[in-house]
């Protein structure tokens, strides 16, 4: 901060009068907004990091814990993940990795300047998307703000009333609109068709979730390559679970993941937020939760005590009857999951969750880039 305000005041000689003052005002808090920023990742590390065997698999769990690893993609054996590391733990972490024999490499050496160049990019790209698509489509070739996903939705359903409906169910902790979806040829109305719901952005910082999402609404309205996809079933679609968290990592912390709520724990005002994903019913709050509100995996004061996640439930409450699939898009991993998480053993549909995950998954090996 200090350095910002000094620059200006040795750059600036002669000040006119108060109308100059308050520019140099406005400019110094402009520089201070922009340095701070990432600010809290100085000296942070990222690194790939590729267990070999089980083992070390179950070992790294233990060193997360041990040195307050934030996991942003959990490897899997065959395929390394991506972990943020903060300074006063990175001797003793990689240590710990050399002891026990797992590779590792850097990722990103300097996490702050990492992060300061990926908003100097997302910021060009904004200029450039916005000079060629005038605002009417989302742009794919970059991520999103909440407004400009939020403005598209409006845009899909003013353009396409007959068969988009745009939902506003509720309004975040912080006051923003929720919104959602419904796509259907008959509206909704016709009750023996199947309801496919697909939500993303629970998880605020996991950037890619919700484009996989707005892209699917895309497929179905926008550029119909599979009309029997809108034809067959009704489909609900939630691009952003969490609005608040979402905003938040774009103005202040990229790597924030939950909610902004500040009511859960006498400790809320100090670290907000619940994990939209450890606050669920079922299970609530044993396995991989905690009950500390300045955890990532804090699963708030009681089971939906989030609107965010209220809304999700009221969703698969409301259609349960024909739900067919209900899918919600992560970025924690190269990985299609199914239950149960709590406990690992299969629920009764395993072998068909089982067979459409592996269907899932070919597809998208078939379109990956190659590394
Ligand atoms: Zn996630």
């Amino acid at each position: 901060f200090l350095s910002a305000v000094t620059v200006y005041n040795i750059n600036i000689v002669v000040i006119e009068s108060a109308f100059d003052i308050m520019k140099l005002l406005v400019l110094v808090l402009l520089a201070t907004a922009v340095l701070a920023k990432h600010e809290i990742y100085q000296g942070w590390k990222s690194y790939y990091l590729g267990p070999s065997t089980t083992v070390q698999l179950s070992t790294l769990a233990t060193l997360f814990d041990q040195y307050e690893v934030d996991v942003l993609s959990h490897p899997v054996l065959q395929r390394e993940g991506v972990v943020l590391v903060k300074p006063e733990f990175q001797g003793p972490f990689t240590k710990a990795l050399d002891t026990v024999g797992i590779n590792y490499r850097v990722h990103a050496d300097d996490v702050k300047k990492a992060l300061d160049i990926d908003d100097e990019n997302i910021a060009k790209k904004k200029q450039q998307s916005r000079t060629r698509n005038n605002g009417a489509q989302l742009p794919y070739d970059n991520y999103q703000e909440l407004d400009v996903i939020y403005e598209y939705l409006r845009n899909v359903a003013a353009k396409y009333p007959d068969t988009v409906t745009l939902v506003q169910p509720a309004s975040t902790f912080e006051g923003r609109p929720m919104y959602y979806l419904k796509i259907s040829t008959t509206n909704f109305e016709d009750e023996s068709k199947p309801v496919i719901f697909i939500d993303g952005g629970i998880h605020a910082r996991e950037w890619i979730s919700p484009p996989s999402v707005t892209w699917a609404i895309h497929k179905l309205v926008e550029d119909v390559t599979e009309p029997d996809l809108l034809e067959r079933f009704d489909w609900i679609l939630l691009p952003v679970v969490n609005p608040d968290g979402y905003s938040f990592t774009f103005s202040h912390s990229r790597f924030w993941r939950k909610t902004r709520s500040t009511d859960q724990h006498s400790l809320s005002y100090l670290c907000p937020g619940v994990d939209g994903n450890r606050n669920y019913d079922f299970a609530w709050n044993t396995v991989g939760t905690s009950n500390n509100p300045c955890t990532d995996i804090f699963a708030g004061g009681s089971p939906f005590s989030e609107v965010e996640t209220r809304v999700v439930r009221d969703i698969l409450q409301e259609y349960l009857h024909r739900t067919a699939l209900y899918l919600t898009m992560h970025s924690y991993g190269s990985m299609i999951l199914y239950p149960w998480g709590h406990d690992g053993s299969l629920s009764h549909n395993a072998f068909g969750l089982h067979t459409v995950g592996v269907a899932m998954a070919e597809v998208i090996d078939s379109k990956s880039l190659p590394n």
